[in-house]
């Protein structure tokens, strides 16, 4: 049921060269699902030279049949739903549900660059001189090197691939191994679809023998990565030796704060069903919960019964509600943060341990009585943890979520219009959502500020990161 996976290099699926392969894990059972090709050196030497071959064909077909192309792709994914979903949720471990959320997302990402393809315009700038004639005009910027996570083995490739081909590019994915088979499906419909040999290359093996060898290759001109801080700060250091474009999607804490005018029951429905998304692992996951001291305890109490109400299991069994963690190092990461966090004094609301001994299954777990000392208010828990915390002022509560060098996501519930509209001001962070969960539509900026990365991943601001502006100046003779 589950393929084993293959490397795609100009147009064709293909073994490794030294036919080595990695092992993919059912991280509900631990078992082996398949196996994956692991690329190296001559495998990418190959991918390079097809992408930049590619590269010239693609972007010498027109926006208006790139945009058919792309459309196809979109149809495809729609179609093979049911497969594709299933292969997720083996993989990742999220509920169905979710993985069919994701898949359908990505057939609205494909889209939505689909037709902004053929809106890369440029424009016309008045000129001082009689006869001549100043234009600015958009250029792909070439051969792509993408980086994407575990996380959303099709959501994170789809974006970059998809404004890539929107603008002309030619893309070398370095797809999640952990997660290799949705992301290959994706693949798959881009080249059924008919997109040709050369413009997508998928690859996987060791991320940083890949990074290392694709940044600084002459072929390869923009470098887009999402994943841990560290990873992006080594990356864009890599990058910037290089003189490469780069966009980078980093790690987040996303304060969610909750003044005492709000509406409580709508606020924690809303904040608790994108907490456990995923099981937690999501880089815009609401982490801090700063609640108003009137309203605290109402808050708290409404959060833990909702989250005694989730049903942890198999993705794949009907019912389940969260998933297992990706993969053990999320367990382990858990257990030492609930750790840290209980030795300096935290309690446990809800949760706090693993689940059986099958599985990276961890129960949804929140922490009260929190302190600013505590590991898990400094770094980013990518996983199943809520973290509760009183505030006096609107002061206090933009003090606490600005300390963090990471500027992400943010949240916001206040039935006052001047307390939304001051938040959205005073918040330091690349998205602030009020009073709903409004982000990641493929039609919107996303993207963080600080530590969280630059550049953004969504809206008209995403396929611009694909294309370099040329001025041409033109006198008539
Ligand atoms: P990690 O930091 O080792 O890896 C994170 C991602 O970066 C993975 O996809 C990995 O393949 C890739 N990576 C690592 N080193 C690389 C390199 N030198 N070159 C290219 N790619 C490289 O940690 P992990 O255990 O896989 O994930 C844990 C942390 O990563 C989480 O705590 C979270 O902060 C972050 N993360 C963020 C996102 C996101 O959506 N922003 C997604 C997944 C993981």
């Amino acid at each position: 049921m589950y393929p084993d996976v293959q490397l795609f290099i100009d147009g064709a699926w293909t073994p490794a060269a030294s036919g080595r392969t990695l092992e993919v894990l059912n991280p509900a059972t631990g078992e082996v699902l398949g196996r994956l090709a692991h690329a190296e050196r001559p495998d990418l030497d190959r991918a390079l030279a097809a992408a930049e071959r590619g590269f010239k064909a693609w972007r010498g077909v027109s926006a208006y049949e790139r945009s058919k192309v792309m459309r196809k792709a979109a149809g495809l994914i729609r179609e093979r739903l049911d497969h594709i979903a299933r292969l997720l949720t083996l993989e990742e471990g999220k509920p169905l549900a979710e993985a069919r959320g994701e898949t359908l997302v990505g057939a609205d990402v494909i889209e939505w660059f689909a037709e902004e393809a053929r809106r890369s315009y440029g424009r016309v700038i008045p000129a001082r001189a009689e006869g001549v004639t100043q234009l600015a005009i958009k250029e792909p910027v070439g051969v792509v090197a993408a980086f994407t996570p575990w996380n959303f083995p099709i959501n994170q490739a789809v974006r970059k691939i998809s404004a890539g081909l929107a603008a002309g590019c030619a893309v070398i994915l370095k797809g999640p191994e952990e997660t290799p088979a949705a992301c290959a499906e994706l693949v798959r419909a881009y080249a059924d679809a008919g997109v040709p040999a050369g413009v997508v290359q998928l690859v996987f093996g060791v991320p940083a023998e890949i990074s290392e060898y694709l940044i600084p290759h002459p072929v390869v001109r923009k470098i887009s990565f999402t994943g841990s801080t560290s990873v992006g700060k080594h990356l864009a250091a890599l990058a910037g030796a290089h003189m490469k474009r780069v966009t980078m999607e980093l790690g987040g804490h996303a304060p969610a704060i909750v003044f005492d005018d709000a509406d409580i029951e709508t606020a924690v429905k809303i904040l608790a069903a994108n907490k456990f998304r995923n099981a937690g692992q999501v880089c815009i996951a609401p982490t801090r919960f700063l609640v108003q001291e009137r309203v605290y305890a109402e808050f708290v109490g409404r959060f833990v019964d909702l989250v005694q109400h989730i049903t942890v299991g198999d993705g794949l069994a009907a019912g389940t509600t969260m998933g297992p963690l990706a993969n053990p190092r999320r367990v382990v990461a858990m257990q030492a943060l609930v750790q840290d966090a209980v030795q300096h004094g935290a309690q446990v609301a809800a949760g706090g341990k693993r689940l059986g001994n099958t599985g990276n299954f961890f129960e949804p777990t929140v922490l009260t009585h929190i302190t600013r000392d505590m590991r898990v208010m400094n770094e980013e828990p990518f996983g199943p943890l809520a973290l509760m915390l009183p505030f006096s002022s609107f002061d206090a509560a933009v003090a606490e979520a600005n300390r963090l060098p990471y500027g992400l996501a943010s949240y916001a519930y206040t039935r006052s219009a001047k307390t939304a509209t001051a938040i959205a001001a005073a918040v330091e962070a690349g998205m602030v959502s009020i009073n709903h969960h409004g982000l990641a539509l493929p039609e919107v900026p996303f993207g963080g500020i600080k530590d969280s990365g630059y550049g953004s991943e969504g809206g008209s601001e995403a396929i611009e990161a694909y294309l370099n502006t040329k001025f041409v100046s033109q006198a008539s003779l």
